[in-house]
């Protein structure tokens, strides 16, 4: 039976962290440092995302603001309130919550934001730093998913195959990167790949983020793999499924992460230490 990489536990511990070095940026600099979120509509999922990230700055002694702008905002509105807080020198992070209105371009929204601010370590010169292994701010959720590796003594991965099943720049191709950087064998899957069960049998490290509902079966894994479930699908009667089946992966995995409870808040807490990281930097 598997053992559980608890993201609840762990992201207490790095929340605490967070906030002891928190605590020492504001008396060192007579501010705290300070997080700007950009939420523009009505997007259920989203409203709670950050609802929870605002609750989690304030805990941790994190200032800041959530703006919050109707779904119908136009293109340029969006980039001057960016460029708003990009000028701002008491805003160490700017975080535009995704997804946008189907009318707005995210690219270009995320191109305008400052590196040195980029808390969701999204714009193309964290990208560009990330892959290039020079520090920066690294992507929450990927990073919160090394974090819970390091944290159970699993990161050293010479000599291991590690799958990544997604390939977007928020989880999958950072994480490939992140993960390639411990020395792991890594194979990137996604909606072509032809066989998935044959990739997910070789691996030693599965790392899930499709949103599909338990599109990974437990009779795919490798015997002692190691399972992060990054997805989060809403099942009809409201409750929350990973990308993994978790009871069959559960009975081959040596550690999973569990759905609720497993990388979900560790992305939370690794967006805090980007902002306590960038204002650090920022300060000098
Ligand atoms: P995305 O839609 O950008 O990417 C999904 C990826 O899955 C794509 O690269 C696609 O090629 C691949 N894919 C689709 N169908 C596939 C299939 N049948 N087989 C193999 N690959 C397939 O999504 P994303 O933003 O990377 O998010 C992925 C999941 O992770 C979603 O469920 C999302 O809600 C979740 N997520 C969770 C957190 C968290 O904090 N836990 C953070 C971000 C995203």
């Amino acid at each position: 039976m598997a053992s559980i990489l608890d993201g609840k536990a762990i992201s207490a511990k790095v929340r605490a962290e967070v906030q002891a070095r928190a605590a020492a940026f504001t008396s060192a600099h007579g501010r705290p440092p300070a997080l700007h979120v950009v939420l523009v509509g009505d997007d259920p999922a989203s409203k709670v995302y950050v609802a929870s990230k605002e609750k989690a700055a304030a805990k941790a002694g994190i200032a800041g603001k959530v703006h919050r702008l109707p779904a119908e905002t136009t293109q340029d509105t969006l980039e001057a309130l960016v460029g708003e807080l990009n000028a701002d020198p008491s805003i160490d992070g700017i975080l535009v919550q995704l997804p946008l209105p189907k009318h707005l371009d995210a690219q270009a929204v995320l191109d305008r934001v400052d590196p040195s601010k980029d808390v969701d370590g999204l714009t193309p010169m964290s990208a560009g730093l990330l892959l290039d292994g020079r520090p920066g701010l690294r992507p929450c959720t990927p990073s919160g998913c090394m974090r819970l590796l390091l944290e159970a003594g699993l990161d050293d991965l010479s000599g291991k195959h590690a799958l990544v099943i997604g390939r977007s720049l928020l989880v999958g191709k950072s994480i490939a990167v992140m993960l390639l950087a411990k020395n792991a064998t890594v194979t990137i899957a996604h909606s072509r790949t032809a066989d998935l069960a044959a990739e997910c049998a070789r691996a030693d490290v599965v790392v899930a983020a499709v949103g599909r509902p338990e599109l990974v079966k437990g009779s795919w894994l490798k015997e002692g793999a190691i399972v992060l479930d990054v997805g989060i699908n809403r099942r009809d009667d409201g409750t929350l499924v990973g990308d993994v089946d978790f009871e069959g992966a559960s009975a081959r995995a040596s550690w999973i992460t569990p759905v609720p409870g497993g990388v979900g808040p560790m992305t939370i807490a690794l967006l805090l230490e980007n902002t306590v990281i960038a204002a650090e930097r920022r300060e000098g």
